[in-house]
């Protein structure tokens, strides 16, 4: 199979086909994301698109999951992205779903119109990175869209039928008042979404983002541990909507939760209430067994 550089793909896409149909992200200006700062964006030809399609049928027969690579591939136009998915349909018998990352910009310049079309044509899960609800920090990571445009984006793919996912970041807002502001914000902005899951990842400053640069000066204070399972307790405390699959397993975070909010949200914070009463740092992930 034929990639340009390095792919990142959510994990729970680890049995999709992945297909790249742009190169890098169209945004790539999050001050925390090292992921495409190696490329600059550019989108594939259609035609290079299906001769992906062809060498991927040659080497794999039929195949029920497909993920459209790199960060942001909503952002091809409609007629484009109708193009791959009528071909990766007719190609694979079997296929039953087809999951993007979504830029909240990219998404936002899709008319409703649109975005139903492209689920009729089966997008059926999009990933978009929500980051946290705190209108100032936001900005302040360079996001590219305010509290009220995160919304809508995650609000236009729900009525659009298409599955949710939007990921939420723990310590961005470093130590203090500001953790707190960041969970509760996040808390509520998912709470007017409402996507179907809600994954949360572990801040971790990667070397030559502007997020390493500020915690090597100081400016930017990482949580530790526990101060993270804090946030991670704060976020699901003030989440009301029902229901949300919360997906807490990421290589990143200090310890793995997963469950459905609301039936197992009791459940949950119990289980991050019992590694904070005992401060015990050996029932945390070590840290050489984190990644992103
Ligand atoms: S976090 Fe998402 S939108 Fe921001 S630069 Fe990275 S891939 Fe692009």
């Amino acid at each position: 199979m034929r990639y340009e550089g390095n792919i990142f793909r959510p994990f729970s896409e680890a049995n999709s086909y992945l297909l790249q149909c742009t190169v890098g992200c169209s945004h790539n200006q999050c001050t925390f994301c090292g992921m495409y700062k190696d490329k600059r964006y550019r989108e594939r030809s259609l035609a290079e698109i299906m001769e992906d399609i062809a060498l991927a049928k040659d080497h794999y027969g039929d195949l029920e999951k497909v993920f459209l690579c790199d960060g942001d591939a909503i952002a091809l136009e409609t007629d484009m992205l109708l193009a791959i998915l009528k071909k990766l349909y007719q190609t694979f018998p079997s296929l039953r779903h087809v999951g993007s990352y979504v830029g909240p910009q990219s998404t936002l310049s899709k008319s409703m119109e649109e975005l139903r079309t492209l689920r009729l044509a089966g997008l059926t899960k999009a990933y978009i990175g929500v980051e946290t609800g705190d209108e100032e920090l936001l900005k302040k990571v360079k996001k590219g869209v305010g509290y009220d445009q995160m919304l809508e984006a995650g609000q236009n793919l729900i009525a659009a039928g298409i599955n949710l996912s939007a990921m939420v970041l723990l310590g961005l807002a470093g130590k203090g008042e500001a953790s707190r502001r960041h969970a509760l914000a996040t808390a509520k902005i998912c709470n007017e979404m409402k996507p179907q899951y809600l994954a949360a990842l572990t801040v971790t400053p990667v070397p030559g983002t502007v997020l390493y640069r500020q915690a090597q000066t100081g400016e930017f204070e990482l949580l530790d541990p526990f101060e993270t399972l804090v946030e991670m307790k704060q976020i699901m405390e003030n989440i009301t909507a029902d229901p949300i699959k919360f997906v807490g397993t990421h290589a990143s975070n200090y310890l793995p939760v997963t469950g459905t909010l609301q039936k197992d949200k009791q459940k949950m914070i119990a289980a991050i209430d019992a590694v904070l009463k005992t401060g015990d740092e050996s029932r945390l992930r070590p840290d050489y067994m984190r990644g992103l």
